[in-house]
């Protein structure tokens, strides 16, 4: 399955790039959406070439591909305000095109085929955000509770926006400079509070766990996704290798030893935990998500991989 996931990549954006630009008569969609699918398919191939220790530089080489060209270009050059307020504006506004296009692609409908797989290998956030040094969080320091801050965060988006449209009469200019403001003031509160909370926490990726509003938008699909990791139940043996190298701190073991795909909505797809994995336990699956099934009620999941001989086990 993972093998195939640079084609698969490539595959689906050439596809989003055709419907887009037969739909619209614009040529812009066949470049824009191309070049993304060519830079996740790079990212993707070279994830697979790389000994396994270096595989995590192929997802960087597709998060800083994507994350800087739709930052600088699309943002900063274009002027399109790509922060969540920008796409409620442009929703409201009944404009077709660029922050909508891309929040439906990436965040509404994308995570019913890929997940959380914006988190992990595109955003422009994360890409920075994955060079501080809390790669690999410490187990979980009691802050779970504060995952309800990203809901407070998307509900104050939503007001401030209501606000301005509906008792301000604010209307969106494209390509003016208050886009380019939006965007900007967005992105350094974005970046401020994303590095702040990755010291308190020592966590590079606190601010996606805790405080970003997308994953509001992205769980219900995400949780529903047809490409997931999945563990091998007959393989594991419960040594927590992945445990410690999700940079989401999630208990991948325990889906693991169940044989079950890891169905939390925190899973960013970044694929760490299998490169982690000393028994080869863990796998990337295509399958249509059941009903969420009960801890311990699901048979172990059947991949052609099964087979595999398990390699020698490298120091965890
Ligand atoms: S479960 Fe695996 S793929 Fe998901 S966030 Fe953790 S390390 Fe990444
Ligand atoms: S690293 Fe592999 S063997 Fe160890 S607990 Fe995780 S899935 Fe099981």
């Amino acid at each position: 399955m993972t093998r195939t996931l640079p084609f698969m990549a490539m595959l689906v954006f050439a596809a989003i790039a055709l419907v887009l630009w037969q739909a619209t008569g614009r040529a812009f969609y066949l470049y824009n959406f191309g070049y993304i699918g060519l830079a996740i398919g790079l990212g993707m191939w070279l994830y697979m070439k790389l000994p396994r220790r270096q595989r995590y530089i192929g997802r960087r080489v597709a998060q800083f591909l994507v994350g800087s060209y739709m930052l600088l270009f699309l943002g900063v050059i274009a002027r399109e305000n790509m922060q969540i307020e920008g796409f409620f504006l442009y929703a409201l506004s009944g404009y077709f095109a660029g922050s909508v296009i891309h929040y439906l692609v990436a965040k509404i409908f994308g995570p019913l085929l890929f997940g959380r797989g914006w988190c992990g290998w595109s955003c422009w956030t994360a890409m920075v955000l994955d060079l501080l040094p809390f790669r690999k969080p410490k187990p979980q320091q009691g802050h779970s509770h504060w995952g309800n801050l990203r809901y407070a965060h998307f509900a104050l988006s939503l007001g401030l926006v209501a606000f301005l449209w509906w008792g301000k009469g604010y209307r969106i200019q494209e390509q003016s400079a208050a886009e380019l403001t939006w965007l900007l003031a967005g992105n350094a509160a974005y970046y401020a509070s994303g590095i702040g909370l990755a010291f308190l926490l020592r966590q590079n990726r606190a601010f996606c766990q805790y405080l970003c509003p997308i994953p509001t938008l992205q769980k219900l699909p995400a949780r529903l996704s047809l490409l997931k990791v999945a563990g091998l139940a007959e393989r594991c043996r419960g040594c927590g290798a992945c445990n410690r190298a999700c940079p989401m701190a999630l208990d991948v073991r325990s889906f693991a030893q169940r044989g079950q795909r890891v169905l939390s909505t925190e899973c960013i797809f970044c694929l760490e935990c299998i490169d982690a994995c000393p028994y080869d336990a863990l796998t990337v699956t295509c399958q249509v998500e059941l009903p969420t099934p009960r801890p311990g009620s699901q048979p172990a999941v059947k991949t052609q991989e099964r087979g595999a001989s398990p390699r020698a086990p490298s120091s965890p």
